[in-house]
């Protein structure tokens, strides 16, 4: 159960790209976005494809650098440390990829793979890194006899708890987990969610679970941030978030998921055209093209992200 200690800060991120064919213009993927993670606590992360969260995911990771902004992971400040001492830190977090083994070497038999990940990182010898690479892929729902496989040789869901083995190994204190069962079907998915859930209780590791489906997020997470083209623009914990669901975007997320007690065609909220390109995003508020409720006001002012009960921080003027 996560408690108010936080475990991981990000500070104003900004996150920008330039655009190769025009040197002028920019990507704005992430913008002014701050989050905490507690410890123990599972944060979701979700928005539609493009939004900025895997970006964001990236930048927490320290995989790459914020234009602005910091991230702290305990006390410490990563952008204020050397190359090796954040190296150190990094092994502290560790990502799940949508698929784990495509960077794999096919060539290369999975335990070979897993026991180099120790040997880079000087930890104990090789006998030692062997019974850590077994006890792990036990704990994921392997066999040892898997590690002898090479990687083509797994179905999807066991390529993803080979990934979740090898982030594990280096027993880190957060977990990004970037849309780890996107790719899966949904009775993989379902078993893939709850291995995650029973591997935070056994090592009371804290995750960013990062996705596109709602539900997916609302079955794992205890608390949800929501982004729209690079803004976090709604956040509480689970419960609050949808009994008292703010932002219109939100809203247009939820009422997308088929529920068969409801009068679906009914309440759906069909969003306006497509997700605006983060090169020339809106004035004002980001959402206002898309917005069921914009008025004027929206193109002139951006709305704030601001508590609106407590916990609960939605970015939306009509949000009282
Ligand atoms: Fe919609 Fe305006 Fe609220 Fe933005 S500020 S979500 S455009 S009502």
């Amino acid at each position: 159960m996560a408690g108010e200690e936080s475990i991981l800060r990000a500070e104003k991120i900004y996150k920008n790209f330039p655009v190769k064919t025009n040197r002028h213009l920019t990507v704005r993927a992430v913008s002014d976005v701050s989050l905490t993670i507690r410890v123990g606590e599972i944060y979701g992360l979700v928005g539609e494809s493009g939004c900025g969260k895997s970006t964001l995911g990236r930048v927490i990771s320290y995989l790459i650098p914020p234009t602005s902004g910091k991230v702290w992971l305990n006390d410490t400040d990563l952008s204020a440390l050397p190359k090796k001492e954040l190296r150190r830190q990094r092994q502290n977090i560790q990502m799940v990829f949508q698929d784990c083994l495509a960077s794999m070497d096919p060539q290369q038999r999975v335990g070979d793979a897993l026991t180099e990940v120790l040997r880079v990182h000087s930890i104990g010898d090789p006998a030692q890194r062997m019974s850590a690479v077994i006890d792990i892929i036990q704990q994921v729902g392997l066999r040892p006899e898997h590690l002898f496989r090479y990687p083509h040789e797994f179905s999807g869901g066991q390529r993803q708890r080979i990934g979740l083995a090898r982030a594990l190994l280096l027993h880190p204190a957060l977990m990004v987990c970037d849309e780890p069962v996107s790719a899966l079907d949904v009775s993989i998915q379902a078993q893939i969610l709850n291995l995650l859930l029973d591997l935070q209780q056994q090592n009371h590791h804290s995750y960013l679970f990062i996705a596109h489906d709602i539900s997916v997020v609302k079955h794992i997470s205890d608390r949800i941030g929501v982004m729209y083209l690079g803004h976090l623009v709604e956040e509480a914990e689970t419960e609050e978030l949808f009994a008292h669901t703010a932002h219109p975007y939100t809203k247009a997320l939820l009422s997308a998921v088929p529920d068969i007690s409801k009068r679906h065609e009914e309440e759906r909220i069909v969003l306006k055209g497509d997700l605006p390109s983060p090169i020339h995003a809106p004035s004002g508020c980001v959402f206002r093209t898309r917005c069921p409720y914009a008025t004027a006001a929206c193109a002139e002012a951006a709305p704030e992200l601001r508590e609106i009960a407590p916990g609960h921080k939605a970015a939306c003027h009509l949000c009282k």
